[in-house]
């Protein structure tokens, strides 16, 4: 299997958020990314740089007035006295109502759900070759290698058509799903993030060829808050194609096995061609935020589960923090999914 990363995705470091009012260091370091390679390596995986595919798969999922948020807003930024180093937005409307403010804060308020996801020089730059990793990683797949990883740092699954949130920029995921409808008439996503994949769940929510499935910590005390619960079950043509799995503050290995069981089985039932996992390793007992409380042994058992659909995979990297365990929690998952991955020819396909 391949790593596909580029190291200009490091180049985005953000330097703070929020967290309950207080200032704090963002814990979306560049040094995640050397972490999650080196682990991908030692897992035996061959590390790829993507090409350059430009904006296109970004605006597969994407707004023009987003993108071109993204591509100009720090540099207007640096035009306002007195602003903030990073793009950091301070009002956060309902915009049920209201036209498209002209204004860089007011955009920035339009387009950003919190405070975590600052926008520096490198951002866009950087979002757009975590995009590429996850486009090339479904090319890849697509060409018929069975599964490609894509080491997508930043992240994406908070970031919805027109918002960032949650250390996400570009939904990676999201466009990886979609590069793969190209070949296949239904995709199904998995996030096993400890947060729900909010970002995705809106990218998808009135499409019936996209199945959305997350497992994730109860959000009614956990973020994204406002997203997750589980009569959350899509709209028009796709009700019935998201399916949230919120778990209880703490479940183990054992809770979240069983809730794997039942996603897995909503995705047999789906028929897809193909499979895209949100590969967030933050449900880990030891990762930072403090979830969930999956062990690494857990992480084998998960890899081993999903692997045995036998559907073309891609994996897009989405959270996981710096903590002892991080890097050996990947090889857990990607040793667990290749013992038992094995694209099966019959099926829906
Ligand atoms: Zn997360």
């Amino acid at each position: 299997m391949k790593v596909i990363f580029d190291a200009a995705q490091k180049r985005h470091y953000p330097g703070f958020f929020l967290t309950s009012g207080a200032r704090a260091p963002n814990p979306e370091t560049p040094a995640r990314a050397d972490i999650l390679l080196d682990a991908a390596r030692a897992a035996g995986l061959t590390p790829e740089v993507p090409p350059d595919l430009g904006l296109a798969p970004a605006a597969s999922i994407h707004t023009p007035e987003y993108l071109a948020f993204l591509d100009g807003i720090f540099a207007r930024w640096q035009r306002i006295e007195g602003a903030s180093e990073e793009v950091i937005p301070n009002i956060h409307p309902d915009r049920r109502g209201g036209g498209y403010p002209l204004s860089a804060v007011g955009q920035a308020g339009y387009h950003m759900t919190d405070t975590s996801c600052p926008i520096g020089a490198e951002t866009f730059p950087a979002a757009l070759r975590s995009a590429h990793a996850a486009a090339h990683a479904a090319h890849r797949v697509m060409e018929g290698e069975g599964a490609a990883y894509a080491l997508c740092r930043p992240p994406g699954h908070h970031a919805f058509k027109d918002l960032a949130g949650g250390f996400c920029y570009l939904n990676n995921a999201a466009i990886a799903a979609q590069t793969l409808r190209a070949s296949t008439p239904r995709v199904a996503i998995l996030d096993v993030d400890v947060h729900h994949g909010n970002g995705t769940q809106g990218v998808f929510y009135d499409r019936a060829d996209v199945l959305t499935v997350s497992l994730h910590a109860d959000p009614s005390r956990f973020y994204p808050f406002f997203w997750g619960h589980g009569d959350e079950r899509g709209e028009g043509t796709g009700l019935g194609y998201n399916f949230n799995l919120p778990l209880p503050r703490k479940t183990g290995d054992e809770g979240f096995l069983a809730a794997l069981d039942r996603s897995l089985s909503r995705i047999a039932s789906f028929c897809p061609g193909a499979l895209v996992i949100a590969l967030g390793l933050d449900a880990y007992e030891g990762d930072p935020f403090a979830g969930l409380s999956v062990t690494t042994p857990g992480f084998r058992r998960i890899g081993a589960k999903i692997g045995e659909l036998g559907l073309p995979t891609v994996l897009t990297q989405e959270g996981g923090y710096v903590c002892d365990g991080l890097g050996g929690n990947l090889v857990a998952f990607l040793d667990g999914f290749g013992a038992t991955h094995r694209v099966a020819p019959e099926g829906c396909r």
